[in-house]
């Protein structure tokens, strides 16, 4: 029997059991809302408001004609906007919760320790067995850190960096202030922000403007064995550059988690690349708690009439 009279979420990455856990988590705070699992056939269309989404199939979200608002189950909308019919008036909102934040700035302040401390060279000597005491590394007090996109994420892990010792500078798009972060923005403050770089962050938004970014002559400006960490999205770096730039020693580690194809193809050579550490998107994956106090969040404000938070921009393309 179809149900019309309920306002219905539509969820499309739960397990049977995860959904009956988000059922009970809704029902005591939002209990007119009905929340279904993407392939439940007694679903009325019409009665979908929401959804929230990780790669939904092409054309799925063009079946819902008073759909309210697109939830991204991500920071990023990329797997969201591949659809060519997706309807263009229809908030899309991302997923960052301090959650998000707390996970990216552990996972970068990780990598950031395990680039100055040498340790994709420590990795290589214990494999092949040789003592290497003389792999000591540097101290995170004498480096300075650059993050490339000071927004939610970027903001955060810098905050957490400087807690640590390290020195941190950041660009953006446009001016911007964070305490203790010298800023540079805009297309003329990208050399001198590249050229203190002794690790590079990227956490710049996939946008047109920003693949590919990561090329020949953005890792040239870096210093000589610069470290690299790769937590923004895949299409921004050009692995064919950073295997040159690693291989003649202008870069001598990169962290890596994402990728332009994910899972990243077994014959890629980064998978084996004496300098590369590879995770597997990871860095900032939440929890289901977190995920549905914002999904309760951004549906409370729709209702109530108010602005949504975190919702993507069409235009700028983030
Ligand atoms: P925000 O939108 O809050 O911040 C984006 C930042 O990038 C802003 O500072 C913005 O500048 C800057 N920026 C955008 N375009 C340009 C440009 N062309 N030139 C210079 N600066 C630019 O995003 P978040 O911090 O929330 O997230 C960043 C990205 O991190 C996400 O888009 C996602 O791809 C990635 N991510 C990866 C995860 C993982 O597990 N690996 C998990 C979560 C997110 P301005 O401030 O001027 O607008």
């Amino acid at each position: 029997m179809k149900i019309t009279e309920q306002e219905t979420l539509l969820i499309n990455f739960l397990t049977d059991a995860e959904l009956a856990e988000w059922k009970i988590y809704f029902s005591s705070r939002l209990p007119d809302l009905r929340l279904a699992a993407w392939d439940d056939a007694s679903v009325d269309p019409l009665s979908v408001r929401y959804v929230l989404v990780w790669e939904p199939e092409a054309g799925q979200l063009a079946r819902y004609p008073h759909l309210r608002v697109i939830l991204s189950e991500a920071a990023g909308v990329d797997h969201i906007l591949a659809d060519t019919a997706l309807p263009p008036d229809i908030p899309i909102t991302r997923m960052v919760t301090p959650e998000t934040a707390a996970r990216m700035a552990d996972y970068v302040t990780m990598a950031c320790y395990m680039l100055v401390r040498r340790l994709p060279d420590i990795i290589q000597a214990q494999r092949h067995k040789r003592w290497a005491a003389h792999l000591t590394g540097g101290l995170a007090s004498e480096t300075a850190v650059g993050i490339l996109g000071l927004g939610r994420l970027g903001t955060a892990v810098a905050q957490r960096l400087l807690a640590n010792g390290f020195s941190v500078h950041g660009w953006a798009r446009s001016a911007k202030t964070v305490p203790g972060v010298a800023g540079f923005f805009g297309a003329e403050g990208l050399s001198p922000f590249l050229t203190r770089s002794q690790i590079m962050v990227n956490l710049l938004p996939d946008t047109a403007e920003t693949r590919g970014i990561i090329n020949d002559d953005f890792l040239a400006q870096l210093p000589d064995g610069a470290g690299i960490i790769n937590v923004g999205r895949g299409r921004q770096l050009r692995h064919d550059a950073l295997l040159h730039a690693l291989d003649c020693g202008r870069v001598s580690g990169a962290i890596l988690d994402v990728f332009p194809q994910e899972p990243l193809p077994e014959d890629d050579p980064l998978w084996c690349h004496p300098g590369v550490i590879v995770t597997s998107h990871v860095a900032s994956l939440i929890s289901h708690q977190s995920k549905a106090q914002h999904a309760l969040t951004i549906i409370q404000a729709d209702r109530a009439g108010q602005a949504l938070p975190l919702v993507f921009d069409r235009t700028l393309g983030y």
